[in-house]
């Protein structure tokens, strides 16, 4: 279908990198008026349009990573994949637009959401209010042919913090650095269960077993992604030796300190403790169904600060995941807070999810039903309707998203816009 490569080649052309999406939305408006679709716009700009009587409402977001030459995109197409020669290419979520505007121009009842800057925190998403005419919603931001996604995490940030108090270093006290760097990182949610270690967990459990205090303390990179790095300054009245062998321990022989922080127990006993990474498994689906990653350590005048994502796949498990996170802190003698919670998409088979999963089966024989241990647009755009809307994500294969290297297979663009048009066909009688 050259068509839809038409359309993708037409929307690379308009620059829409998340923050800087004003030229796509006004391009989509107008696409849409000319198809006689009614075009509404919310404060935030997300787009919706609608045309006639629709049951199923298909969903992209608008915005996309640019990362190197995006200004002028250059498309390449090699071997049935559609690249950029030195940019992120915008596939993602871009195929899915293009596969909307196919469909608006080949259907009478028809709704069409187009959400803004979901690359930046599922910004447009977080903030969707208006009502669907549909009770069906089909994402198209999955990035791999023939699967069918059902439901997604939901998260919520645990932010634990202690105020420091600064006692005197007695003159003989041996001072160290001790570094965990180089670990191999990850992102919390759909790495968590690859067994990645995290370098604050394997300072703080050192730190458990050894008879030092805290200087200073600091590590991590990002609260949703797994410690890459981690350090500590420890006084020890005797010479310290650190038993893990991926840490590097040096001595400071320049006292640069003179304090140490009274509450270095505690602090110790936190991060030795503290139970990183997945909870509880999901047999059915083969993902985690709860996790949490202790992503950063932080320390701004005088007050040290923990920052914990607790994810899960339904709202309850993530409120006990929270709740039980921030009483292990308060044990500990931490304050701790709660920010920004956003509901799980709890897996499950609807009436809809099975009504794709047939539509599919006519080209992909198995098209399992998925789920993805991280947060997606669906999760909050359901959750904010007045009433129960049934979602689905579906996609064409993308590999590399939000690399250089991003790629897109042509032939699964075609095979999921057949799916998307049978989807919408099995509604006309
Ligand atoms: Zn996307």
């Amino acid at each position: 279908m050259e068509q839809i490569v038409e359309h993708f080649r037409a929307i690379t052309a308009i620059p829409r990198c998340s923050y800087h999406t004003a030229q796509m939305k006004e391009r989509i408006k107008t696409f849409a008026h000319a198809l006689a679709f009614t075009v509404h716009e919310d404060a935030v700009g997300n787009i919706l349009c609608q045309k006639g009587e629709p049951k199923v409402c298909l969903q992209a977001h608008y915005d996309m990573v640019c990362i190197g030459d995006t200004q002028k995109i250059e498309i390449v197409i090699e071997a049935g994949l559609i690249k950029a020669k030195n940019s992120t290419l915008g596939a993602d979520n871009g195929m899915g637009m293009a596969i909307m505007f196919w469909a608006m121009e080949h259907n009478e009842n028809l709704e069409c959401l187009f959400t803004v800057d979901e690359e930046v925190g599922l910004i447009g998403a977080m903030q969707f209010e208006m009502p669907l005419k549909s009770s069906s919603l089909l994402n198209l931001d999955a990035e791999e042919e023939g699967e069918i996604y059902i439901g997604c995490a939901g998260g919520v940030d645990v932010i634990a913090s202690l105020n420091l108090h600064f006692e005197p270093l007695s003159e003989s006290m041996h001072l160290y650095e001790i570094h965990a760097f180089d670990f191999l990182g990850g992102h919390s949610g759909v790495d968590i269960d690859k067994k990645i270690p995290s370098a604050i967990k394997a300072l703080g459990y050192e730190l458990l077993n050894q008879d030092v205090v805290l200087v200073a303390l600091e590590g991590g990179e990002r609260r949703n992604a797994i410690p890459k790095s981690a350090t500590a300054i420890v006084a020890s009245k005797r010479p310290l030796h650190v038993n893990d062998s991926r840490l590097h321990v040096k001595p400071l022989e320049q006292r640069n300190y003179t304090h140490f922080i009274a509450e270095s127990n505690a602090i110790m006993r936190a991060l030795g403790a503290f139970a990183q990474g997945v909870r509880e498994w999901d047999r059915t689906l083969d993902i985690p169904s709860i996790s949490i990653n202790l992503g950063v350590i932080s320390n701004q005048e005088g007050v040290l600060r923990l920052d914990c994502a607790a994810r899960a796949m339904d709202d309850e498990n993530l409120a006990i995941l929270a709740a039980e996170t921030e009483a292990f802190f308060k044990a500990l003698g931490f304050e701790v807070t709660q920010e920004g919670w956003h509901g799980a998409w709890k897996p499950e088979v609807t009436p809809f999810a099975l009504r794709v999963q047939e539509a599919m089966q006519s080209i992909y024989a198995h098209a399992p039903f998925k789920a993805i241990h991280a947060g997606l647009e669906c999760g909050e755009l359901i959750a904010r309707q007045p009433r129960k809307i049934e979602a689905v994500s579906i996609g064409p294969t993308i590999r590399y998203p939000h690399s250089l290297r991003e790629e897109c297979d042509l032939a699964s663009v075609d095979k999921t816009a057949l799916i998307v048009q049978k989807i919408i066909n099995t509604y006309k009688d």
